[in-house]
């Protein structure tokens, strides 16, 4: 979608550091780290969030969680545990509005969140 700043990161168009992609999902470190790890798993298709989200995308969502959470593991935090969040809204605290999910680990995490 035409100015979806994550869109943009996908195609190339602005630079990020990936640390994986495949057909489905591109993830990339957060420009502004929040953890030691701090990663955002996007879906290459392009929706707000999980009022935008259809029936169809319920593969793909899930595809992304999953890959979340086998990441987390590769870098070695299924021990020590990580956090997966999703922001829904500016309410929420969603800034981007092109559906990822926030993979976070490498500190305590308090609960309820911020
Ligand atoms: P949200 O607030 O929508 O849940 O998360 C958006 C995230 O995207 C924020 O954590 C923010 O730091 C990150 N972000 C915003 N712009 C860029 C960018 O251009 N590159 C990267 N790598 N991350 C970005
Ligand atoms: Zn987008």
């Amino acid at each position: 979608m035409e100015n979806c700043i994550f869109c943009k990161i996908i195609k190339g168009e602005i630079p990020s550091k990936k640390v994986y992609e495949d057909d489905r999902i591109f993830v990339i470190e957060d420009i502004g780290p929040q953890a030691p790890l701090h990663l955002l798993v996007l879906p290459k298709k392009h929706f707000a969030n999980c009022l935008d989200m259809t029936a169809e995308d319920e593969a793909l969502v899930g595809y992304a969680y999953r890959k979340a959470g086998e990441i987390a593991v590769q870098k070695g935090y299924a021990e020590s545990g990580f956090r997966i969040v999703q922001n829904n809204g500016e309410g929420a605290g969603q800034s981007v509005f092109h559906i990822h999910f926030h993979l976070l680990a490498g500190r305590d995490f308090t609960w309820p969140p911020g």
